[in-house]
């Protein structure tokens, strides 16, 4: 049985190893010059740059399934957050978990956080802990917003902590983003790290591929233009350079806007976009490992991540490497770009001369731009998303797409994905 995988993302990757491991032939085409989609690293000057700022959860359930965790030498990030706001820099922790015990000392200053939202905080934290996935996944939806005030969190704490923080993984600091996604997140993050591979993100999909890539199962810079139906079943793509590939079954494992191009399926609609100006200065910006997160109204940047003082493979020695991470993708050209961000840092940074210093002399090493960095979750999505089997025969789809908008549901969507095929097609 052969089965031809389109696109080589964490989705494809999973559902191809998956077939291969069962003894299918499998054959991955991937578009671009490398795996990965919108998981790779590239090295640049020295320094590891990620596609866009993003992070693992070692929580992830799919993650600790398919991947050899220990393998990618994972590095994390302190929990909590440093939270810059109105000229001050608070510092969140968790007290249970933070290793850095003068981030302990901020805390019991921090204004951000009263002592009732914290007790909300660890009463969410424990009762998500106490429920299984599928049943916080279940049952009816809300907006995260509405879900953080019926759960009694103050103004204060939600636009202060919330809507950059979760604003900044669901690209959305409106806080429209299905209370699901918003409680596996937060599941997710207080029931493990958040981790990048000391070699990079890029490292999560060069593992998955090994196995495809040593049995000479990927082809990459290789397009697939359209399916190729026969007697209305799906038996091979056309490719951009006007050959042809036949097998069994199709896998479309690719994002959602070319999944609907090349299938005419129904998929989820929109896209929310992320840009990522990477950093490098001679002395820190400030100490430890935790994120920044910019509270301030006006924030062009929303995230900046410390990935060298977290992870030193991403940086040469002598050099601290800044991910500045922006929601959305802005038209305006890359230098007005740059500078926005730094007016951004340098506000947050003000009274800091070390900083000011290292910012002003700062390295700029790249200006990412993704329009399609995930598709937008409002409530009641999940339940109606596509299925992995579609109505034409011989087509199925991985991806995202099928699951949520993450690095755990890709995975996941490969798995469900092999799993049906499996039973559709026994070897
Ligand atoms: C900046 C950014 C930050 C993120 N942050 C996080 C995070 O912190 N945590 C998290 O869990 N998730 C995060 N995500 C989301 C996560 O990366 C994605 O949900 C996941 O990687 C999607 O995997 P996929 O395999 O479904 O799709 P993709 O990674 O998009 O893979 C699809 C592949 O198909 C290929 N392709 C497309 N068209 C064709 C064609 N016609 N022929 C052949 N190949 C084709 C593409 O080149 C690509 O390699 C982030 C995403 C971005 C971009």
């Amino acid at each position: 049985m052969h089965i031809l995988i389109i696109g080589g993302g964490v989705a494809g990757l999973v559902c191809a190893r998956t077939l291969h491991r069962a003894g299918y032939q499998v054959t991955l085409i991937e578009a671009s010059d490398g795996l990965g989609g919108r998981v790779r690293s590239d090295r640049v000057e020295g320094f590891v740059l990620d596609r866009g700022f993003q992070v693992l959860f070692t929580a992830y359930p799919a993650a600790q399934r398919q991947l050899n965790l220990t393998a990618l030498d994972l590095r994390a990030f302190d929990p909590g957050a440093i939270v810059a706001w109105g000229g001050r820099r608070e510092v969140l922790t968790d007290p249970l978990r933070d290793r850095d015990p003068s981030a302990l000392i901020g805390a019991a200053l921090a204004s951000v956080v009263s002592p009732a939202d914290k007790l909300r905080t660890l009463r969410l934290a424990m009762r998500l802990r106490q429920q299984m996935i599928d049943n916080l996944l279940a049952g009816p939806d809300q907006s995260t917003l509405a879900e953080l005030k019926a759960l009694g969190f103050s103004d204060h704490m939600i636009d202060r902590f919330f809507r950059p923080f979760f604003g900044g993984i669901f690209l959305d600091r409106s806080l429209q983003t299905s209370a699901k996604c918003f409680r596996f997140n937060f599941k997710m993050m207080s029931e493990g790290q958040t981790v990048v591979p000391n070699r990079g993100m890029g490292a999560i999909a060069e593992q998955l591929g090994a196995e495809l890539v040593a049995a000479g199962r990927v082809r990459l810079n290789t397009r697939a233009t359209a399916l190729i139906t026969r007697d209305q079943h799906v038996r091979g793509v056309q490719l951009a350079d006007g050959s042809e590939l036949f097998a069994d079954a199709v896998v479309l494992a690719t994002p959602a806007p070319e999944t609907a191009r090349l299938s005419g399926l129904p998929v989820p609609e929109g896209s929310l976009g992320s840009s990522c100006v990477w950093l490098a200065t001679r002395h820190p910006l400030y100490r430890g490992k935790k994120l920044l997160l910019n509270a301030n109204d006006d924030a062009f940047v929303n995230t900046l991540a410390p990935m060298s003082a977290v992870a030193p493979g991403y940086a040469p020695a002598g050099w601290y490497l800044y991910a500045a991470a922006v929601i959305g993708v802005s038209d305006r050209d890359e230098s007005t770009i740059v500078a926005r961000a730094i007016v951004d840092l340098h506000r947050i940074f003000a009274n800091e001369a070390v900083a000011t210093t290292a910012l002003a002399n700062a390295r700029i090493l790249r200006v990412d731009r993704i329009p399609f960095a995930q598709f937008p979750q409002p409530p009641g999505i999940h339940p109606n998303l596509p299925d992995n089997r579609t109505s034409r025969p011989g087509l199925y789809l991985a991806g995202e797409l099928t699951e949520a908008s993450s690095i755990n549901a890709a995975m996941l969507s490969g798995e469900r994905c092999a799993e049906a095929i499996r039973a559709d097609l026994p070897r």
